[in-house]
């Protein structure tokens, strides 16, 4: 800003009405760590700006130097928020047992040993490494659903894991970012 519209503002503005309390008041992302990221829900990939302090998410808003949306989020997309941070979150593993009517909370490291042990033993059952005179090395009996809230580096750990290492075909995602 030109030093004599700075000056004049800056008398402008002490001449105002002010309290204290109002000059000092500013937005609550200020002084937070702004962390670039893009919107989790669909493929268009939206670019927001994270807003971090003391270690907690305190606003999500678009990015306005984003090429792809210029700073516009989506009524979806501008809500992003609400899904880091809401006290009606599920953070407890929901089971419902085969035949049962109703969900059970687990740990999650008891779930994470029986999806291994399932994936391990249907592998061994229906892994095709040929048919006929063709290699194949193909599992077709497991799959893997991606929801639009998994970011970038999961997909990609999805994919080198599922398809790379254990030979899965179906991998689909409903955002591909
Ligand atoms: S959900 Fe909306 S804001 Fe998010 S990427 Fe899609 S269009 Fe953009």
């Amino acid at each position: 800003m030109d030093r004599n519209l700075f000056a004049s503002r800056e008398r402008a503005l002490r001449n105002q009405p002010f309290s204290p309390n109002s000059t000092e008041k500013g937005p609550r992302t200020r002084s937070a760590t702004v962390v670039p990221s893009v919107c989790p829900y669909c493929a268009v990939g939206c670019g927001q700006l994270i807003y971090v302090k003391g270690g907690k998410v305190i606003d999500i808003e678009g990015n306005p130097g984003s090429p792809i949306s210029e700073g516009t989020l989506c009524p979806k997309g501008a809500n992003t928020f609400q899904l880091s941070v809401n006290p009606h979150r599920i953070k407890r593993v929901k089971y419902r047992a085969p035949y049962s009517d109703h969900w059970e909370d687990r740990p999650l490291d008891w779930a994470m040993e029986r999806i291994a042990e399932r994936v391990k033993e249907v592998r061994e059952r229906d892994f095709m490494e040929r048919r006929d005179r063709t290699v194949l090395n193909h599992l077709t009996t497991v799959a893997s659903l991606g929801g639009a809230t998994m970011d970038n580096e999961e997909n990609y750990l999805i994919k080198k894991l599922f398809n790379g290492g254990l030979g899965i075909l179906p991998i689909e995602n409903q955002a591909r970012i």
